[in-house]
This record gives structure tokens, sequence and C-alpha cells, in this order.
């Protein structure tokens, strides 16, 4: 057996949200704790994720609500106890998030509400248009003032008992061998690695390269439970047109401005804020039956009529609300307010993974887990907004436990 070079109270593996969050609320509970990632500090699909965050905080919103909402778009498939955690404390996230420094976008002093597809009333929070990169800032520089030892361009390659403790093998990128820690307990935050699926299977996906899916693989060779592993969900609107920004999905805050699909013909199939799964669904079926429309590529997809928003709110909405999206298409030659775009459903996000309670504890002693790469939240179908939700809630109960169970 390996010999440690290194030993902590809690080893985090992963730095998106969920894994920031984890190590930040480890270290303030007093524990020792490294957090290792693949590449910089951050850099991960949390940081790509643009549309928002949830949290039932509107004046007629209520956490019940925000359940219910959920519960039914995961199929009844989600887990009522984490689902019931996951919305009870979406208020005291934000205010968590605020407090971290997460700058959320405001009308006339009041907090922007908007509502997305699934939700019954608006409940979706923004900072800017890329609420996961301001995030990501904000918790970035959480970590980095915590006395957290980080360790990027590092990669967990096995993770092994030893007693009571977890022995990692952890190869840092450039090293001859990989060092070892030896853990008294593991936050496994490593994402949902639909990216390597997609790979794979040779279609598109919006997931960061580092999304692979080995320390969920590892966790289940180890007898770690899981559920839903092959329940994917489709982001609606991937983009087909201009070439290069194929596989780029356009927010879903497109259709909760107003934008509508529509098939060759040009009409309209679908309730453009239903959930995710039934609006990609249509968009499949309508290309299916020959009724999409095809790329100068051949590529097929449908209409989103994305001008729609400024015939609604007037001229110049979209370039305010929806700069970076628009600057995007910009730069590819196309005027999203004058121009319909092309779309297609691309791979986003593994709704299932390994199965936690309440704790964020796995089945296995030791190792916690929060975020994509957990299951029984979403159910077999993520809300919009609930997984930045995820990551806050249960990142930092998994760092809070992992740092008690490390006594
Ligand atoms: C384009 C896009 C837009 C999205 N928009 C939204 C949105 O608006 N609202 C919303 O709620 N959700 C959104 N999502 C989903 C959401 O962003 C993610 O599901 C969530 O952020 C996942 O967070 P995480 O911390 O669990 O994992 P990730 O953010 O994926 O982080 C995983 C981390 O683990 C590291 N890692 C992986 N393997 C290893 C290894 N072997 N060793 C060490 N480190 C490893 C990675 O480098 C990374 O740092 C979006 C996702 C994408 C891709």
């Amino acid at each position: 057996m390996a010999q440690a070079e290194k030993t902590c109270d809690v080893l985090v593996i992963g730095s998106g949200g969920a894994g920031m969050c984890a190590t930040v609320s480890a270290t303030e509970a007093g524990a020792a704790t490294i957090v290792v990632t693949k590449s910089k500090l951050g850099a991960s699909n949390t940081s790509r994720a643009q549309g928002g965050i949830q949290a039932a905080i509107g004046e007629d919103d209520t956490t019940e609500s925000h359940f219910e909402d959920t519960f039914a778009a995961g199929h009844d498939d989600g887990r009522p106890e984490l689902v019931r955690t996951l919305t009870e404390a979406g208020p005291e996230a934000i205010e968590w998030l605020d407090r971290v420094g997460v700058d959320f976008s405001r009308d006339e002093g009041q907090l922007r509400i908007l509502r997305c597809g699934g939700a019954s009333r608006p409940r979706l929070l923004q900072a800017g248009e890329r609420t996961g990169a301001e995030m990501v800032q904000a918790l970035r520089a959480a970590v980095r003032a915590s006395s957290a030892d980080v360790w990027e361009s590092s990669s967990l390659q096995s993770l092994e008992p030893e007693g009571e403790d977890w022995l990692a093998a952890i190869q840092t990128k450039g090293a001859n061998a990989p060092r070892h820690v030896l853990a008294r307990s593991v936050v496994l935050a490593a994402g949902g690695g639909l990216r390597g699926e997609a790979d794979a299977l040779g279609v598109g996906s919006t997931n960061h390269p580092d999304a692979t899916p080995e320390v969920l693989r590892s966790a289940i060779e180890l007898g770690a439970k899981a559920e839903h592993l092959d329940s994917w969900q489709r982001h609606p609107t991937g983009s087909v047109w201009p070439e290069p920004l194929s596989g780029y999905a356009l927010p879903e805050t497109t259709r909760s401005y107003g934008a509508t699909l529509h098939d060759a013909s040009g009409d309209r199939f679908v309730d453009e804020l239903a959930p995710r799964d039934v609006v990609a669904q249509a968009i499949i079926d309508v290309v299916d039956e020959g009724r999409g429309v095809a790329a100068p590529n051949g590529q097929q997809g449908v209409w989103l009529d994305t001008a729609a928003i400024d015939r609604e709110h007037g001229a110049g909405f979209t370039a305010d609300r929806l700069a970076y999206v628009h600057g995007r298409y910009g730069k590819a030659g196309v005027d999203i307010t004058a121009e319909r775009v092309l779309v297609y459903p691309v791979l986003h996000y593994r709704n299932g993974g390994l199965l936690i309670d309440i704790n964020a504890s796995t089945s296995l002693p030791g190792i916690f887990a929060a975020g994509e790469i957990t299951g029984g939240v979403h159910g077999t179908n993520r809300l919009m907004g609930n997984s930045l939700l995820d990551t806050v809630v249960f990142g930092r109960i998994a760092g809070r436990s992992a740092a008690e169970a490390s006594r």
C-alpha cells in the first residue's frame, strides 16, 4: 500500500460550485482541508451557467410551491427529503451568496426575479447574464481567503479505504508520480461528467472539457449506491448555426423574455415555458416528423424567434438584458434582434448520480457528495436554476458534515 505524503481532515474533489461551497464550509468548521481540481480553481460547468439560480424569495412565492414544482418536474422520482432540503434552504442560500459577494441583478432596487420553464411563479434570480461565472468569481475569492490548501491541475486518480480513513492518489500535471493524501473524510464534487459521455457518443454537449465521469465511476466501483445514472437532460436550445456557436446553449431566459419556437412552416408547437424535457422532446419530434429546418451544413433544427423579445419589450431590451448572447451571435454575424436562430437540443446535465442523504452522506462511510455528481435531488428531470442552488445547499452541507465526521 502506498504511503501518504500528506494528511488532512477533509479532501474535496472538484472546484465547481459544490466543491468550492464545501471547501468554504469545511474550513469554517475548522477542518484542515485540501481541494483538488483538474485545471484552474473554479474551471467547471458551474462557470458556464448563464440563466440563473432558483429560490422562493418572491413576494407571493413559498418554499412549498418550489418543492411541488421541483418534485413534479422530476416526474416524482426525486427523494422528497432531498427536494425539501433543497427548496427550504433556497432563501438562506441566496442571502449567503450575497454575503460572499455575488451581486444579484436588481431593477429599481428590487431583486430581478424571472419565471423559468416548469416553475409556477417567478423564482429565478440572476447575477448579470452569467450567474455561474459570477458565483465562481465570488466563491473562488472565498476559497482563496480560507485556510484551504488548493491543488490545481491535479486529478483524483484513485481512492481506497485505509482503516477508517481514505487514501487518495492525486496526479498533478507534469509530475512524474501521483501524490498520496490520507483524508479523514472526502467530499466528491466532481460533477456529472456528461462531456465524457457526449464525446463518446459523438454528440453535442454544453459541458466543460473537464466534465468527465471518472470520479462518479470510481465511487460506484467502491460500492457507493447511485440512482437514475442514465437519466440525462438535454438543453432544448443548443445553437445549430452559425457553426462556431455549435453546441452553445442559448439560455432559457431567452424564452422567459418571450422568444418563441417555430417549425419550418412558422407554426409554434410547444409551450416555451414547459419543463426542459417537454420542450426538448417537442423539438426532437418536430424534426423527426420532417418539420425541421436544415442549416447550411445539413444539420436540422427549429427556429427560435429571438426577435420576438424586442417586439414584446421594446428596442434595446435584448442588447441590455441578453448582452452576452447578443454579443456572441453578433460576433458570428447574426443579429438576434432581427433574425431567428436555429436550435436543437444538446446533452446538458446528468439528472441522477450518487445517492446521498440530507447530510450529503453517500452510502460509503466518510464519503460525502454534492452537486451534479449526486442523484435524488432532481428526480429524472431537473428544473432550470435548481442545479446552482443544489451546489450551494448541498455543497455547504457536505463541507460541514465532512468536517464533523473528521473529528
Ligand atoms: C452551459 C451551461 C449552462 C448552465 N446553466 C445553468 C443555470 O443557468 N442554472 C443552473 O442552476 N444550472 C445551470 N447549469 C448546470 C450547472 O451549472 C451545473 O450542473 C452545476 O454547476 C454543477 O456544479 P458541480 O459543482 O456539481 O460540478 P462542476 O461545476 O461540473 O464542477 C466539477 C469540478 O470537478 C472537477 N473534476 C472533475 N473530475 C475531476 C478529477 N478526476 N479530479 C479532480 N477534479 C475533478 C472539475 O475540474 C470541476 O472543477 C448549466 C450548465 C452548463 C454546462
